[in-house]
């Protein structure tokens, strides 16, 4: 029975929100829909009293011992919606990811900067637990017994793991046969009642939104309003990590593009709140299969979104109808940035490059990169600028790519037509790093070594 739990002893505040078309407040329940319109909703945060003391406050934070503090999250929390007591907070210390300078990469495109901000050393090992604490938290102080979503795999190893740290069911549906099997373990680990549909992303959606319709489930999935809130802390850490000195882009790969609008808000209310000046421009990579952003994009946002049947290899990003294409497209407008697409051969080779700078990702994430480079090379990003990319998630989500990848075996023929930079196949070629068998004999390693250090 999914009944609601009555231990509750009082109502959860409730959080103002408002409809990104219509404007219409509300309050966030069920389908995280406006009541009138249908469209999604965003929370609306207030401007904090005394915002100029928050910076020292917000660092002083990360020294304490109590895990609320030293969550990468909640030691932002003035910046969060007024919600749950301490005690119902469900955290795993999510947040407070390191930024990675990579200068060699830097140097080879002419920019004065490029950091990563790896969002892929979250607990679970994606930028997902950030917004998942606080939702999963609201779900617990609403009493709510089971949370549910449909995912391209992070959103659901990120769920069952707060879900049961908080010890809610957890219901997941998942594409059968789409998803990294890293990720398929870690939400069978934590105990998520897993369902493999036989659809892809937007079926599974198409699926768990009659299902909360019909019956007493929490939804996790990004339409709900509280993930962006958590989300977009790492904007929050990113400026705190550059002393306010904000680079002059900031990439972010787009799949359901709640993200790159997590981020931008959070980026535009820090500059609402006068902490922050001047912002990055923030721009969007989709995978050239699943790229319905990508293709309605003009300078002045996309009026229209049509929806496609999705195909690539980043299965994070396999995404033909995102949800949040208006809140993207909005963050996208506002920040003079732009979105774009890159071929699945630049993915894998984006993501070896990042590989050999010691910093292991997931291929969506390598989209950045990717994406980078076509901007570089198209002078919208320009000579001497500083960029920043988010990396999404972490290279053991999905290691049978990187391992495929250096077999040989990833299957790229399959998306050969795709329009790419001519030198790509080679530069791919070249990056492979297969596993070399030898007999158990010193020589013949000494001379196999011999043989590749001639080659470097
Ligand atoms: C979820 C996810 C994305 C896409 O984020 P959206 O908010 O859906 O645009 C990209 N990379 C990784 C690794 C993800 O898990």
């Amino acid at each position: 029975m999914l009944v609601q739990s009555n231990f509750l002893v009082s109502q959860p505040k409730a959080i103002a929100t408002r409809c990104i078309a219509c404007s219409a407040s509300g309050a966030a329940t069920g389908r995280f829909r406006c009541a009138s319109c249908g469209d999604l909703l965003e929370v609306v945060t207030q401007r904090p009293a005394q915002a100029a003391t928050l910076p020292a406050l917000w660092r002083e934070r990360r020294r304490s011992d109590t895990a609320l503090d030293r969550s990468g999250v909640w030691r932002f929390r003035e910046a969060l919606p007024g919600l749950v007591a301490a005690a119902s907070v469900v955290t795993l210390e999510e947040g407070n990811t390191p930024l990675y300078a990579l200068p060699r990469l830097a140097a080879k495109l002419g920019l004065e900067s490029l950091l990563a901000k790896h969002q892929g050393m979250n607990p679970t090992g994606s930028f997902k637990d950030t917004g998942m604490t606080v939702a999963v938290s609201r779900a617990r102080e609403e009493g709510c017994c089971w949370v549910a979503c449909a995912s391209t795999g992070n959103t659901s190893a990120s769920m069952a793991a707060y879900a049961a740290r908080a010890g809610l069911g957890a219901l997941v549906l998942v594409p059968e046969g789409q998803i990294a099997w890293g990720k398929l373990a870690q939400a069978l680990d934590y105990g998520a009642l897993t369902f493999q549909i036989h659809a892809d992303f937007d079926g599974c959606v198409r699926v768990l939104d009659e299902i909360v319709g019909r019956a007493p489930v929490y939804l996790v999935n990004s339409v709900n309003p509280l993930r962006l809130e958590g989300q977009k802390t790492a904007a929050l850490e990113l400026w705190e990590q550059l002393q306010g000195d904000l680079p002059d882009h900031l990439l972010v790969p787009g799949g359901n593009l709640a993200n790159g609008s997590a981020l931008g808000k959070g980026l535009l209310e820090l500059q609402d709140w006068g902490l922050a000046s001047r912002l990055p421009k923030i721009s969007v990579v989709q995978a050239a299969g699943a790229d319905p952003l990508a293709r309605a994009w003009r300078s002045d946002g996309a009026p229209t979104m049509a929806p496609l049947a999705p195909e690539s290899l980043a299965t994070a990003i396999r995404i033909g109808k995102p949800a949040s294409w208006k809140k993207a497209a909005a963050v996208i407008a506002a920040t003079r940035g732009t979105c774009l697409a890159v071929s699945e051969a630049e993915i894998a080779l984006a993501k070896a490059e990042i590989g050999a700078e010691g910093l292991g990702c997931e291929p969506a994430s390598a989209a950045t990169l990717a994406g980078l480079k076509r901007l570089r090379a198209q002078g919208f990003v320009k000579q001497g600028e500083r960029v920043a990319l988010v990396l999404t998630g972490h290279l053991l989500k999905d290691a049978d790519y990187a391992l495929r990848f250096h077999l040989g075996t990833l299957p790229l023929g399959d998306f050969a037509a795709q329009e790419r930079p001519p030198e790509v196949d080679g530069a791919l070629a070249a990056r492979r790093r297969a596993p070399i068998s030898l007999a158990a004999d010193a020589d013949a390693v000494l001379r196999r070594l011999e043989q590749e250090s001639a080659h470097a």
